[in-house]
């Protein structure tokens, strides 16, 4: 497909970004390139379009860029997988009166209810969270990054549908390490990613 070479293309390599040592794949510059980010999200939406995909989950950040247009063109709902503390009600919500009656404060925190998940990065430790109620059960899933380097983000979006019962159908990355590429599973789930790094 032509279309992988101009993606591949469109990608810049930015060194030493975000610490000293690390090429960091870039992919503003692919978005900001109205063509490729076209091809980009057709190829997405082709593969995707009847697979019976009611839910597309972005990983914050750069999955929120590339999941909402396949969500909208598959006919899916979109859904936001954030880092801590930042979905509303991800932190205690402090009651502004003492005198709120219980179904009050019910009607206040339920909606925005999350469950966690944390992971490994290189170094230390990081999480991502969802609301409750975000999907139904046997929802069919597919979630979007923009890269897969190890997969431990992607296993902690797969544990956080699978919690509440979501079917993960594929995970789908814009990038992959040649070796996450080649595995085509992680964590037994179909991993689908269009080029590797540059
Ligand atoms: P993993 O959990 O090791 O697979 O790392 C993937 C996560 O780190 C994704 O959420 C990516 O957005 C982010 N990430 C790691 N390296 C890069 C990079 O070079 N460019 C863009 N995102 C990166």
């Amino acid at each position: 497909d032509p279309r992988l070479k101009a993606i591949s293309d469109a990608l810049s390599v930015v060194p030493n970004f975000p610490k000293p040592g690390i090429m960091f794949q870039d992919i503003t510059t692919l978005v900001s390139n109205h063509k490729v980010f076209k091809h980009t999200v057709d190829i997405f939406v082709d593969r995707y379009r009847d697979m019976g995909i009611s839910v597309v989950a972005g990983v914050e950040a750069r999955g929120f860029i590339f999941a909402p247009p396949i969500a909208l063109a598959i006919g899916a709902k979109f859904i936001p997988l954030r880092k801590p503390g930042k979905l509303p009600g991800s932190i205690q919500m402090q009651p502004k009166s003492q005198f709120y009656q219980v179904d009050e404060i019910m009607n206040l925190c339920c909606p925005g209810e999350v469950i966690s998940e944390a992971y490994e990065l290189e170094y230390g430790n990081d999480c991502l969270e969802m609301h409750v109620g975000a999907v139904e059960q046997g929802e069919r899933a597919l979630i979007i990054d923009d890269l897969v380097a190890t997969g431990g983000t992607l296993s902690a979006a797969i544990r956080l549908l699978e919690r509440e019962g979501a079917e993960v159908v594929e995970c789908a990355c814009v990038i992959g390490l040649p070796e996450v590429k080649g595995r085509r599973l992680l964590d037994g789930k179909p991993l689908y990613v269009l080029v590797e790094p540059r």
